[in-house]
């Protein structure tokens, strides 16, 4: 890229680095906005990423705040959740709306060509560092947008660069992904249950099903742990693998602070829940179109506040899903309860996704429903009474 080219990008008014989900989200909230938006990656498309590629409802609804929608050739609708745990299974379908399970590369493509119908410049390719003056550059040349976005990921540079520190605590584990030509057996998406790691399969297309195994382990690959899963592995068997394996941090992370002075962080970069709660990119969506307002209206702080709100359920969700990933004798007890009474899975579900649906008829995505307050509150005493004897 040429100097003059990159001097572009100090023209806008937003500047964000990362072009994954989070920053394309971002870029076309804040271009509907009015502002004027360059986005940055280090990374060339096509991209792609060890992801179950399960889009739940809200974020289906939150993708047509933004103007963006899937069509039915491009993805697999996916109605509701399957757990399976050995001989127990419970599942329920969504109270309404439906899922859309996605190729990375494909929602990458048409995040990007929403962005670019929208106006918003690209920079590929493109290194963004900080030098030890304190200057943001990108390969080489300063950049002096009016708001910086740090985009890029759960490593976060930009998070660092603007003093905003993740909390010490965190829980990782490790996510890998493979695909296999394997006509989809259901329009669920299934989580089975095993001794310290789950596999989560989602359908994708007419002919692929994603596979991702969620684990503790880094060395445990979906090779392995498949036998473990005899009814996954027979599902399986005869299928081909259509990509190779990859991997990546499935990381439960928050930072007190999501900006500050010309500095806003979304995605994984501002706080991320376990990969297992398939929320990480609804909450990314949804933090867009929250930043795009604060952006126009110069008020992060209303930001700071909305991404809180946005973030706290899954946040409950994903420490509950830790826990029985730790604890047998809960994951147990909680299937127990489940397949005892499936009113109460499907009512964690509805809470989980109808209660709190934004549905995409809204003038404005206005945020979580007032009542989300009292469902949450509700949620969490189901779950202490029912599962754990509280
Ligand atoms: C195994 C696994 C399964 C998952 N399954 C689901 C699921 O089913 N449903 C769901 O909703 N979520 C799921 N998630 C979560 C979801 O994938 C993430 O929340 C999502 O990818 C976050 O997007 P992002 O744009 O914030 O970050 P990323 O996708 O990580 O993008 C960050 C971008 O920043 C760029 N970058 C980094 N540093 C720089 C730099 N210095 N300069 C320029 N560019 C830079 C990178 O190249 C990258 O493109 C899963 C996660 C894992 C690990």
């Amino acid at each position: 890229m040429s100097k003059s080219e990159s001097n572009e990008a100090m023209k806008n008014d937003v500047f964000i680095v990362g072009g994954g989900p989070a920053g394309l989200a971002a870029a076309i909230a804040a271009r509907s906005r009015g502002l004027s938006v360059a986005v940055a990656d280090i990374a060339t498309p096509p991209f792609d990423k060890a992801c179950g590629e399960g889009l739940m409802p809200d974020a289906v609804a939150s993708l047509a705040n933004l103007g963006v929608s899937i069509s039915p050739e491009e993805g697999y609708l996916f109605d509701g959740i399957r757990f399976i745990d050995g001989n127990r299974k419970v599942e329920a379908a969504f109270p309404s709306g439906t899922g859309v399970g996605i190729r990375r590369p494909v929602l990458h493509r048409i995040l990007v060509d929403r962005a670019r119908e929208a106006g918003v410049m690209f920079f590929w390719g493109a290194r963004v560092e900080r030098t030890h003056t304190g200057e943001i550059v990108m390969n080489g040349s300063k950049v002096r947008a009016r708001w910086i976005i740090g985009a890029d990921g759960h490593k976060s540079r930009v998070r660092r660069w603007a003093g905003l520190q993740q909390r010490r605590k965190q829980q990782v584990r490790f996510g890998f992904c493979l695909h296999y030509s394997v006509k989809p057996w259901t329009n669920r998406v299934e989580v089975y249950w095993g001794a310290h790691c789950q596999f989560i399969v989602t359908p994708v297309s007419q002919s692929n099903m994603s596979v991702v195994l969620i684990t503790r382990n880094p060395r445990l690959r979906i090779g392995d742990a498949l036998p473990l899963f005899p009814e996954l592995q027979s599902r399986l068997a005869g299928s081909t693998v259509s990509t190779t394996e990859r991997g990546a941090f499935s990381a439960m992370m928050s930072v007190d602070s999501v900006s500050r002075d010309q500095f806003a962080l979304i995605g994984d970069a501002s706080g991320s829940v376990d990969a297992i709660t398939g929320e990480g990119l609804r909450l990314a969506f949804q933090q867009a179109l929250r930043l795009g307002d604060a952006l126009a209206t110069n008020d992060l702080a209303r930001y700071e506040a909305e991404h809180r709100r946005i973030a706290r359920l899954p946040m409950f969700m994903s420490r509950l899903m830790l826990l029985m990933d730790r604890s047998v004798l809960i994951r147990h007890s909680v299937m127990r309860v489940f397949s005892a009474q499936p009113k109460v899975f499907a009512k964690l579900l509805a809470i989980h996704t109808g209660a709190k649906m934004e549905t995409a008829q809204r003038p404005r995505d206005s945020g979580i429903p007032d009542h989300i307050h009292m469902a949450d509150t509700e949620y969490q005493q189901l779950i202490r009474r029912e599962a754990v004897g509280d």
